[in-house]
């Protein structure tokens, strides 16, 4: 199935190749988001990181206590505003904290700590439209569990997506389901596909993560699942460099059992392999990691991440290859 969404994106050419390399790609060999941003709504636009006060099934102990091996304490919302102000208050903060650094005039909500639909609907509904209908905000973008998506909810996010575009963001991590059972997920990959369908049933748009460098994962394994995701047709993708946090079991993982981490030359190298795989249209939200930088354990080289950037992009030209080189649906 590949499943066509309702905005300009059908303006992408067919045919992506080094000569003709998209001019909206802005001298990229991949779509990021600031280049589809760009393009679709004329301007650049930056997240704002939400809090919306809600835990995890993994961590709660309904479905596990401890959570993701990786997942730090703020549950992978560590740049999120305190839950103990309102939505509101919370945008006005995030815009007030970058504003010494970008300036633009819209801003995606992000509901980004912990999992952001598991409560109930008429408190999600409460949040969400807080955030939706604040007029300096365009997208609402809120990440969250496969198993966190029952038809209420989904119904309610296609309300929401009535009145502005929606993007759900899952974390899949890796199709192997040993992997997935060490990093301790709690959901199958069916779980994962349902919700996608679902979703593009209701035409909302899916991001979905997947880490590169999991403990006895291959680059092959890293590419099985990237392919995957290549051909669910999703939006967009986040490819994250597995990140070993201070404080997370991982970290206590890797002090015990010390495992190979990428090196930026090998991070470079199986990046450019996702990318060739991945559609031409896929936006890529994100191609590195956004860690703490006062937690990171390891690699340390992945904390300048503008180094990170300009040597992927390097390597892709040395290479001379691009985003959807390989893809074949
Ligand atoms: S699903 Fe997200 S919030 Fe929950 S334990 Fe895993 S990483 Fe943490």
């Amino acid at each position: 199935m590949f499943f066509e969404y309702s905005d300009n994106r059908e303006k992408i050419p067919d045919i992506v190749s080094h000569t003709k390399l998209p001019d909206f790609w802005n001298g990229k060999r991949y779509y990021s988001l600031d280049a589809y941003l760009k393009h679709t709504y004329g301007e650049k636009m930056y997240k704002l990181s939400l809090n919306g006060g809600m835990t995890c099934p993994n961590r709660d102990g309904t479905l596990g206590k401890r959570g993701c091996i990786f997942c730090s304490a703020g549950g992978s919302g560590d740049f999120a505003a305190p839950a103990s102000l309102s939505i509101s208050d919370q945008i006005e903060t995030a815009k007030r904290n970058i504003s010494s650094k970008v300036s633009c005039n819209k801003y995606i909500a992000y509901f980004q700590a912990f999992t952001n639909t598991y409560a109930p609907v008429s408190y999600l509904r409460k949040i969400f439209m807080e955030a939706i209908t604040n007029p300096d905000i365009a997208i609402l973008s809120i990440a969250t569990r496969p198993d966190c998506l029952d038809s209420d909810v989904i119904s309610l996010l296609s309300e929401l997506n009535e009145i502005k575009p929606v993007w759900i963001e899952l974390g899949l991590q890796t199709i192997h389901p040993k992997t997935s059972n060490f990093i301790r997920s709690g959901f199958s990959l069916s779980d994962f596909e349902s919700s996608v369908f679902a979703l593009h049933n209701s035409g909302i748009k899916v991001i979905a993560h997947v880490i590169l460098g999991l403990p006895n994962e291959t680059p092959d394994m890293m590419l099985d699942s990237v392919s995957y995701l290549g051909k669910l047709s999703i939006f967009g993708i986040k490819l994250q460099l597995l990140h070993i946090l201070k404080g997370t079991d991982l970290c206590t993982y890797y002090e015990k059992h010390p495992f190979p981490v990428f090196t930026l030359t090998e991070y470079c190298d199986i990046i450019a392999a996702c990318l060739e795989l991945l559609p031409p249209q896929m936006v890529i939200h994100r191609i590195t990691g956004d860690g703490p930088k006062n937690l990171l354990v390891a690699p340390l080289w992945s904390g300048n991440k503008k180094q990170v950037l300009n040597q992927i992009q390097k390597n892709l030209k040395e290479k001379n290859t691009w985003q959807g080189r390989l893809f074949n649906n």
